[in-house]
């Protein structure tokens, strides 16, 4: 959601569109330097939360943030950015806040995953636990991405010594992407089963709903509107129509076109019997 005017102005705008769960950047996200916030803006904040029907809202972290990675530089950087994000998610009394966990040349793939397990670690002493989950996003794998296999969460989660504060976001367009087939009922329940298996169900926290404009196992990582992707239909009702996914909080990050945010969430509502 848009926080252009300062962020308390995203409840506004997700009032406008029926929203129970919003996601926001708390600071630009191509750059390192985070938001300094003031007492009066975290107030006005939660004032503004506090009038809006929005129940859910979290933040995405920013893109240029690498856990996993080799160079000590860009680590270090990324691992106080992150840490700050975390404070600062804290005192907006956020309850999730998403990462994508690796991205890394590095070719020993386990290095990389242990390497963000013990950033958690390190970014955990220092910031106490003042509520907001830090979710691993699966990713499409794209380029020097890893994360797109479930067992590559699940390598980083048991590396993690206080896993209570670490939770999952599943996007459907990256799955998708990474070669997880959802785009059929038969294909979600498999999907589903595995990912149960693997990370387990209950550490599923948050949906990303988008659709995918390439095709299954591309590694290629392109939203589109929903259903009119390469899941269609089928995939996305499929999900809106699991119970088990009935409490957990469910954003979409499709194109921003003129007009669309209202229509892709009418069409989840479709798809999901509520209209
Ligand atoms: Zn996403």
């Amino acid at each position: 959601m848009s926080t252009a005017g300062g962020l308390h102005t995203a409840f506004e705008r997700g009032d406008a569109l029926d929203c129970t769960a919003i996601q926001i950047f708390t600071s630009s996200p191509r750059q390192w330097r985070g938001r300094e916030l003031s007492d009066d803006d975290v107030e006005r904040f939660h004032s503004a939360w506090s009038d809006s029907n929005c129940e859910v809202c979290l933040a995405h972290d920013i893109y240029l943030t690498r856990l996993g990675t080799r160079d000590k530089t860009i680590l270090g950087k990324s691992r106080r950015a992150f840490a700050n994000e975390l404070g600062t998610c804290h005192r907006l009394g956020l309850q999730f806040l998403v990462i994508h966990p690796v991205v890394d040349n590095d070719p020993d793939e386990h290095a990389v995953l242990d390497r963000v397990a013990d950033s958690l670690n390190e970014i955990f002493d220092r910031v106490e636990d003042g509520g907001t989950r830090v979710l691993l996003e699966t990713t499409a794998g794209q380029g020097a991405n890893v994360g797109y296999r479930f067992e590559q969460l699940a390598r980083i989660v048991v590396g993690v010594e206080n896993a209570s504060r670490l939770g999952i976001c599943l996007d459907t367009c990256h799955v998708f992407a990474a070669g997880y087939d959802i785009s059929t009922a038969a294909g979600c329940k498999k999907t589903l089963a595995e990912f149960d298996a693997i990370l387990g169900l209950e550490n599923l926290r948050v949906l990303h709903l988008n659709d995918s404009v390439k095709p299954l196992g591309s590694r290629v990582d392109r939203h589109e509107h929903i259903g009119q992707g390469e899941i269609g239909g089928t995939g996305f009702k499929t999900i809106m129509r699991d119970r088990r996914f009935a409490s957990v909080a469910k954003v979409i990050e499709t194109p921003k076109d003129d007009g669309m945010d209202e229509q892709n969430l009418t069409r989840l509502k479709q798809l999901a019997g509520k209209r």
